[in-house]
């Protein structure tokens, strides 16, 4: 596979092009930084006009407007909208507006993969996919470095979609850790299946799961929370740093003795039955309709879980520690006031 870096990309092919950041969210306020002080033009646009992510936008030193100005008046205009809202988003306000021969990006494949929008034959598509929430990619870049990225072109009437999508990726600071191209399909059905899976869904299950086992055989909340979540980090860390190797020569070896023989217990060959059925329902469109559907449903299932979520007994604990933890509030990557 063939990783491109900062030396590989012409960044000339984005000079005198203005970039329009649509939605001053997770995403969309890393890009909008990052690229503003990579050197480019950028323009945000957000709404409601005056609102609290519009301030935010102008606090920082963009000029915003409504997303049906800053399409006419850009050139590349990255979708970084929640993707449930941008088909709707897509066909009232940016098709009318869009000039022939401008690059619509995105930040993950969803809505062109799954068809909720198809661009006109002559306007470019292009995806750059930060490999990582929003506000890591403005920390790491920050810190002098970047958030690795994924590159695809859907369409390319220009013949150049590639080299703006490199650049482009490496003004958010991908160039620094590694670009990566992929296809709109590569990219949607396997980011879905990591955060289903592995990343938010397996986690949260497994975490949730191991606090109440402890807490039903009689353990201290405070214990179990400490145990199965606080501790995750600490675990993470190392992995992220050396990989699973780089963890086991950390833990001691009743923890590594443990982890060989129980892990497999856990995580069972059902489980990966199960893993398989989720990836075939992303691969077949079944999520992608159900997702679509609750969100014109306005969201009855996704509102429910979040308060049944909100309410399980982790989260109280686990208020109540981190309130003991000063050091956690500190340099927090996450600042509602800002960001
Ligand atoms: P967020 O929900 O964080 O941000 C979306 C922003 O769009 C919000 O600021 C929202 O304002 C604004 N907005 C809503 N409606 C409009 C409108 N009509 N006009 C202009 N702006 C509007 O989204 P994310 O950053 O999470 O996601 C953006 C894209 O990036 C998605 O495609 C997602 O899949 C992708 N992505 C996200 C990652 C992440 O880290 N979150 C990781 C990788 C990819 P308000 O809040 O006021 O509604
Ligand atoms: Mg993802």
């Amino acid at each position: 596979m063939k990783i491109y870096y900062d030396k590989d990309a012409n960044l000339d092919v984005i000079k005198g092009k203005k970039i329009a950041i649509i939605g001053y969210g997770s995403q969309g306020h890393a890009h909008a930084n990052n690229l503003k002080e990579s050197g480019f033009e950028v323009i945000v646009a957000e709404y409601p006009q005056g609102g609290e992510n519009w301030s935010k936008a102008e606090n920082a030193g963009h000029t915003v407007m409504m997303t049906a100005d800053a399409v006419q008046a850009a050139d590349i205009i990255m979708t970084l909208l929640p993707d449930e809202m941008q088909a709707d988003i897509y066909r009232e306000q940016i098709a009318p507006n869009i000039k022939p021969g401008s690059y619509l990006g995105f930040a993950h494949g969803f809505n062109i993969h799954y068809n909720q929008i198809v661009a006109a034959e002559n306007i470019n598509v292009f995806m750059v996919a930060p490999k990582g929430p929003g506000h890591t990619v403005r920390n790491e870049y920050l810190q002098g470095g970047g958030v690795p990225c994924l590159i695809a072109v859907e369409k390319d009437p220009s013949g150049d979609t590639k080299d703006v999508a490199m650049a482009y990726a490496c003004g958010v600071g991908g160039g620094r850790s590694g670009i990566i191209e992929t296809s709109f399909q590569e990219e949607t059905e396997t980011d879905l299946f990591g955060e289903q899976a592995v990343l938010c869904g397996g986690t949260t299950a497994l975490v949730q799961a191991g606090f109440e086992v402890l807490v039903e055989a009689g353990y201290a909340p405070e214990m179990a929370y400490f145990e199965c979540l606080h501790e995750l980090k600490l675990i993470v860390d190392l992995l992220y740093e050396g990989g699973i190797a780089n963890m086991r020569y950390s833990i001691s070896n009743t923890a590594e003795f443990g982890d060989f023989t129980r892990g497999p217990r856990i995580i069972t060959e059902e489980t990966k039955d199960e893993m398989r059925q989720i990836l075939s329902e992303i691969q077949n469109g079944e999520f992608a309709r159900e997702w679509i559907l609750e969100t014109k449903a306005n969201k009855p299932v996704l509102n429910a879980l979040r308060r049944i979520g909100a309410e399980h007994p982790i989260e109280e604990v686990g208020d109540r520690l981190r309130g003991m933890m000063s050091w956690i509030g500190k340099n927090k990557l996450v600042d509602k006031s800002k960001n």
